[in-house]
């Protein structure tokens, strides 16, 4: 069973564009969300796939009419914070705030109390694990935010890779990590964009078909950004503007050719009907 999800945010809230484009000058940049949006809510329609939105609470303000369309296609809403700050640039009570803002954009737009949440960029580590006893205080049941992979930025090298349950002060939730790819003693990140787009499609889904074999259940995730070839050039380093545009013209038609042979649940549907929420 097959989980897609996407982490709604603008091209300009990236964080690898983070110096060019500071926070106080968002609402100056050309919104290009919906376009985008469009495009993903039409090939999931077509290929009868249900996915998991999560959203900044900065677009759900802005795009109401987004949140909406999500919940007629039958998707789940969920959390990716307010406006894509790093955990580590947060304590409790900032996050607190943080998350409480994120839900009554969605609420205001339609979406009921979102059950999960992943973080701006992966940042809950082993430094920021006190997130977790925020979430649980909140009523979260579910969380995607630990990325299993050694990265200079992010990641939990030794975490379970699968679906686990992690404790907090308060309780527990459970943690589903999007996909990686256990090779040569490491778990290697094949679930996000950078490697959908970068890697051929059979490859990619060769790969996701022995992660099936295995049985376990599979997650992937992309942004709206990444279906939209004709987003301003932002100006940053060679590798980090490699990584922002590499197969960006294609990312459509492989994402069509992905969910041809996995197709999508939502990420709580999935956790309830493999028996981890109830
Ligand atoms: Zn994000």
């Amino acid at each position: 069973m097959h989980t897609l999800s996407f982490d709604v945010e603008e091209w300009f809230q990236v964080a690898n564009h983070v110096h060019a484009c500071p926070r106080e000058g968002w609402d100056g940049f050309e919104s290009r969300v919906e376009l985008a949006m469009d495009r993903l809510f039409d090939l999931l329609q077509r290929r009868g796939s249900r996915a998991t939105f999560f959203f900044l609470g900065w677009i759900a303000e802005r795009h109401p009419g987004l949140v909406v369309r999500a919940l007629e296609g039958g998707h789940e809403v969920a959390s990716h914070g307010y406006d894509h700050r790093f955990l580590q640039d947060l304590d409790p009570g900032a996050l607190h705030a943080d998350l409480e803002r994120t839900e009554r954009a969605l609420e205001a737009a339609g979406a009921p109390r979102p059950r999960g949440f992943r973080a701006s960029t992966f940042t809950l580590t082993r430094r920021t694990w006190w997130a977790f006893d925020v979430l649980v205080e909140r009523g979260y049941r579910y969380d995607s935010s630990v990325h299993p992979v050694r990265h200079p930025d992010y990641g939990v090298p030794g975490f379970e890779p699968g679906i686990s349950r992690v404790e907090a002060a308060g309780g527990s939730l459970v943690e589903f990590p999007v996909s990686t790819f256990p090779l040569l003693g490491r778990n290697w990140p094949i679930g996000g964009g950078g490697y959908f787009r970068l890697l051929p499609g059979a490859l990619h889904r060769g790969l996701f078909a022995s992660l099936e074999r295995l049985g376990r259940p599979t997650a992937t995730y992309l942004h709206p950004w990444e279906v939209d070839p004709d987003q301003p050039r932002v100006p940053a380093p060679a590798l980090k503007r490699f990584r922002h545009r590499v197969g960006l013209t294609s990312t459509l038609s492989k994402l069509d050719a992905f969910l041809q042979r996995f197709p999508s649940v939502p990420m709580e549907d999935l956790l309830v009907s493999h028996g981890h929420l109830e």
